[in-house]
């Protein structure tokens, strides 16, 4: 079973997904923690390229690609060998992010992030998309906790690149209910993470 989470920087995506793989695991599961870009070395080093965003990084379809390079490694090395073993497969952003950023923040159409999701990975899609949602406030507030704000990220976004972000992501959600879980983030670790127990409930 694949589930993926996605949500905005300084959502609490990451501690949730490590949290729902240790609760799946208590459970006597096999889970496979993993996260985009990254997940297998190849795909890692594609990670480490796009956060040094050194010079001017590149133009956005350059940017999509890699993406979609990135992800295309970690689908065929990592998450379908995973999910043919029968194991829970849990990533941290998936392509869900590549259609807020590249698409709808960055410059692609959704038709053509989609084509590259499907030559790159087969359309492979999740079982469940966990979003994470916060105010802007609390995201800033802990991201400024996390790095002093700027380190793991792409850098050099605007607050209205990340406002379409964020619109994007509901709105997908709401295209695809059965898809989706929306989660509110602004409570505690362990309320957010009660409320995605209760969506992943209905997997099990
Ligand atoms: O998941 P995390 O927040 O660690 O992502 C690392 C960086 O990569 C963030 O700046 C995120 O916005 C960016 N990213 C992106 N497009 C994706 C996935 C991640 O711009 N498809």
């Amino acid at each position: 079973t694949f589930i993926a989470f996605e949500g905005g920087e300084g959502a609490g995506k990451s501690t949730q997904a490590r949290l729902l793989a240790e609760a799946l695991g208590r459970r006597g599961l096999e889970v496979v923690l993993t996260r985009e870009p990254g997940g297998t070395p190849g795909a890692e080093a594609i990670r480490n390229l796009l956060l040094a965003n050194e010079g001017d990084g590149w133009n956005w379809r350059a940017e999509a690609l890699l993406f979609a390079a990135a992800r295309s490694d970690h689908v065929e090395r990592l998450i379908r060998p995973s999910l043919a073993k029968g194991r829970w497969v849990i990533c941290d952003r998936f392509l869900d992010s590549s259609r807020a950023y590249q698409g709808r923040a960055g410059g692609l159409s959704d038709a053509e992030i989609r084509k590259l999701h499907q030559i790159g990975s087969e359309g492979l899609l999740p079982a469940l998309t966990v979003l994470v949602n916060v105010s802007p406030e609390v995201a800033e507030q802990r991201l400024s906790l996390r790095d002093g704000g700027s380190s793991d990220r792409i850098g050099a976004r605007s607050p209205e690149y990340h406002a379409r972000v964020a619109a994007a992501f509901s709105e997908y959600a709401q295209e695809e209910p059965e898809r989706f879980a929306l989660i509110d983030g602004n409570g505690t670790v362990e309320a957010t993470h009660a409320l995605v127990l209760e969506a992943v409930e209905k997997l099990l």
